[in-house]
C-alpha cells in the first residue's frame, strides 16, 4: 500500500495539483482561452483575450521556454497529461507522429495569414468572441463554443496515445513557442534551460521515466561528455526530470544553447 501510495505521488508529481485544478477550471478557462477562438477572432477581424493570452506565451518563451505556458499554464495540456499520463499511463514517444504538429501548425499559420488578406481592417476587441459581430461563415457565437468544446474533446480523446500527446503529436502552438526559444538564441537572449551533468548521471532512467513529454532525457544528459545546456523543442521546461534525479545531474540554467 505504501509502495502504491508513493508510486502515484510519483507520477502525479510536484505539478500534479497545478494540472488538476486546471482541469477542474476548463469549463470557465475554455471561455477565456482556445486557439479555436483565436483563428476565428482572426477570421472576423477581431482581437480575442485568446490571441493575448498566446502573445504574452510567445514573449515569455523568449525567456523562460515553454516553461510559463505549456509546463504550467496551458489547461489543455494539463488536460492531456491527466488523461494520457494519469489514467492511461502511457508514453507518446513516437518522433514520426511528433511531426504531425508540423502540419497543424502551417494550416493555423496559413489560416491567419488568409484572415489578414481577406479581412480589411480591425473590428476591434472582442476578448470573448461573444459578440454579434462573429458572423464569418455564418458561425455565430454558439457554434464557435461548439468549435472550443469540439477541441477540448479531440485534446482528450488523442491522450489515448499517451502522456500529453496532443502536446507532442498535434498542438501547433508548440512550434510557435519553439520559434520564439529559436529567436532568443539566435538574437542571443540568456534564456532559461537545462543543464546536465553527465558526470554525475548513475543512469537510473528515472528523468526519462517522469518526464511527461516522453523524451529519453538520460540520452540527451549523456550525449556529451562535459556539462551543457539542453535545448529539446519537445522540452516544455517543466522540471519534473530535474526533481526525480537524486544525483543533482540536471538543474535550471539561465544561459544560450547552442543551435
Ligand atoms: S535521473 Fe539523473 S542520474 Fe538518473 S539517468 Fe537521469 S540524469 Fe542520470
Ligand atoms: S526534459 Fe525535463 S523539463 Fe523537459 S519536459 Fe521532460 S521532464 Fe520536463
Amino acid at each position: 500500500m505504501k509502495f502504491k501510495l508513493k508510486s502515484i505521488k510519483r507520477k502525479i508529481g510536484f505539478r500534479g495539483p497545478i494540472m488538476l485544478i486546471l482541469v477542474l477550471l476548463l469549463p470557465i478557462l475554455i471561455i477565456i482561452y482556445s486557439p479555436v477562438k483565436i483563428i476565428m477572432g482572426s477570421l472576423n477581424g477581431l482581437m480575442t483575450f485568446s490571441s493575448v493570452v498566446f502573445l504574452l506565451w510567445m514573449i515569455s518563451a523568449l525567456f523562460i521556454g515553454r516553461g510559463g505556458s505549456c509546463g504550467y499554464l496551458c489547461p489543455y495540456g494539463a488536460l492531456s497529461e491527466v488523461m494520457g499520463g494519469w489514467l492511461m499511463n502511457k508514453k507518446a514517444r513516437s518522433p514520426l507522429a511528433s511531426k504531425i504538429k508540423y502540419l497543424s501548425f502551417a494550416g493555423f499559420l496559413a489560416l491567419i495569414i488568409y484572415s489578414r488578406r481577406v479581412i480589411e481592417g480591425n473590428n476591434g476587441f472582442d476578448p470573448f468572441l461573444i459578440s454579434d459581430q462573429v458572423n464569418f461563415l455564418n458561425i455565430n457565437s454558439y457554434g464557435i463554443m461548439l468549435m472550443v468544446i469540439s477541441f477540448m474533446m479531440v485534446v482528450g480523446i488523442s491522450s489515448i496515445a499517451g502522456n500529453r500527446a496532443f502536446c507532442r503529436y498535434l498542438c501547433p502552438q508548440a512550434i510557435f513557442l519553439y520559434i520564439a526559444q529559436k529567436v532568443s538564441r539566435i538574437i542571443k537572449i540568456p534564456s532559461l534551460n537545462l543543464k546536465a551533468d553527465p558526470g554525475k548521471c548513475d543512469s537510473c532512467q528515472r528523468c526519462n521515466w517522469v518526464c511527461p513529454m516522453g523524451l529519453e532525457m538520460m540520452e540527451l544528459v549523456k550525449e556529451m561528455e562535459d556539462e551543457h545546456l539542453i535545448s529539446h523543442s519537445d522540452c516544455i521546461s517543466c522540471g519534473d526530470c530535474i526533481r526525480d534525479c537524486k544525483k543533482g545531474s540536471i538543474r535550471y540554467s539561465f544561459g544560450i544553447p547552442r543551435g
